[in-house]
């Protein structure tokens, strides 16, 4: 099947023929008839599977094709032609994804006269405010920075016609249900209302009841958006030594461009400075940075001007960064849910990646709770690291372990001992031929002066 098979117009044939899609993605090929047809939809799906795509393109297909509402916006002054409307509003949990999902809008309705903006927190409301009064079609928003708005009657969105909730399960984890309720008692009745949302808890089917009307249900398997284009595997690794297997792993040809997970957003913090100090360039993200800082940090990893991105999940949630090869697991996620998301960073839109979990000895337990609920298996493998010194002294000062000092055996940042091959040969197999000439100067760059620095 082609998009052309999916009735898309020329225009949006043109963008995508540009960003080189050929063949819709299972999601596309699903909702994009019901979207287009005008049908409220639920959706559940992943980042990953190509869903804003999926939305984006029969939205923009359909406000192109047709007149906006006559419904006047601003009162009086407001009737001249120029002034648009808003006749979409997409709701994202966070910052990062709402731009994303901004830029998705720009790059397939570049060949149309559709305007949109995007609105999230963090950073000064003047220039959204000033893109708003100029008028545009399609506001990509968080619901926090959207409320904000609407409370200072910076804009109305009694003139939507299409609503979209992306990743409504993470939004209501985030608390943001009560402003997606006053959100929604805004908007007009009549509308067209699409809900995506990776799981299907009761609390998601509970507000698709009050929100949807007679939805298309469209349900894209996780399993197969993870299993089939993730190599997957594991280290039982103290976790004290976690750092240097990072290190050691991070030495190899093949991690080109990496995520780390932490759970913490200290521990992302803590990981992303071990990494400077060993040499590598790497950046944190997670919501204690300013959003300047995540904005840099994101862009540094994009355009590979650093090769490791440590991220806690919140902040990493949505983040639509091709070609990364490596996600490790530097925490196990406590659910297999999270999991899934994590590693469907990688291996995105049919491109292989390989997923890592670092695992301590006493979590193997969660280990085969995660293998049992996405049914396949995740191979163990072995590393060279050595395990510190059995039991912290019982003089230590604090119970926090430092990471580092006595006990552990200092690793030197020379090449890896021969007895580290046994960290690497499995998990380069799948990339032996991938990104070999950047991975050696991931180290070289940053000492021949790059910033090594953390954004922010
Ligand atoms: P998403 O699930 O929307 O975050 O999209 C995942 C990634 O797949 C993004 O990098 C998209 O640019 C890319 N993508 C979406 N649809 C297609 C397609 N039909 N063919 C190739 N890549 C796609």
């Amino acid at each position: 099947m082609s998009f052309t098979d999916l009735r898309l117009i020329e225009p949006l044939l043109k963008s995508l023929r540009h960003e080189g899609y050929n063949t819709p993605t299972e999601i596309q090929r699903q909702a994009i008839p019901h979207i287009v047809a005008g049908k409220d939809m639920l959706g559940c799906a992943q980042t990953g599977t190509g869903k804003t795509a999926a939305f984006a393109l029969p939205i923009l297909q359909q406000l192109h094709g047709r007149k906006p509402s006559p419904k006047p916006t601003q009162g009086k002054a407001s009737r001249s032609p120029a002034k648009r409307a808003i006749r979409t509003l997409v709701l994202s949990p966070t910052r990062e994804l709402a731009a994303q999902i901004g830029d998705s809008f720009k790059t397939y309705g570049k060949h149309m006269d559709l305007r949109g903006t995007t609105i999230f927190g963090g950073v000064n409301q003047r220039p959204q405010v000033r893109a708003l009064k100029q008028g545009v079609d399609i506001v990509v928003a968080t619901p926090g920075r959207l409320m904000d708005l609407l409370n200072q009657r910076m804009l109305r969105i009694d003139t939507v016609e299409i609503l979209v909730l992306d990743e409504a399960d993470r939004m209501l984890d985030m608390g943001f249900i009560h402003d997606i309720r006053k959100i929604s008692a805004l908007l007009p009745k009549q509308r067209q209302t699409l809900m995506f949302s990776a799981t299907m808890p009761r609390s998601i089917q509970s507000l698709a009841d009050k929100i949807l009307t007679d939805p298309a249900v469209v349900k894209i398997a996780a399993k197969t958006a993870t299993a089939d284009t993730v190599k997957q595997s594991a280290y039982f690794i103290d976790p004290r030594s976690k750092a240097d297997l990072l290190g050691q792993l991070l030495e190899g040809p093949d991690m080109t461009r990496t995520l780390v997970f932490s759970r913490t957003k200290r521990g992302a913090d803590k990981i992303t400075k071990r990494l400077n100090g060993l040499g590598f360039t790497a950046d944190a993200i997670h919501s204690n940075k300013t959003q300047s800082a995540r904005t840099k940090a994101l862009h540094n990893f994009k355009s590979g001007r650093t090769n490791v991105l440590v991220a806690s999940d919140i902040a990493a949630r949505g983040l639509d960064v091709d070609d990364i090869s490596h996600v490790v697991n530097f925490d196990i996620p406590g659910d297999a849910e999270t999991y899934v998301h994590r590693i469907g960073r990688s291996g995105r839109a049919g491109a292989f990646g390989q997923a890592i979990t670092f695992c301590a000895h006493d979590e193997r337990r969660s280990l085969r709770d995660i293998e049992k609920t996405i049914g396949a298996s995740i191979s163990v493998l072995k590393h060279s690291i050595p395990s510190p010194s059995p039991a912290p002294r019982p003089s230590a000062p604090t119970g926090q372990r430092k990471a580092g000092p006595a006990g552990r055996p200092k690793r030197t940042k020379r090449k890896p001992t021969a007895g580290s091959r046994q960290a690497r040969p499995k998990a380069s197999a799948a990339h032996a031929n991938d990104g070999a000439p950047r991975s050696s100067s991931k180290r070289r760059r940053n000492r021949a002066g790059k910033p090594r620095k953390q954004a922010g």
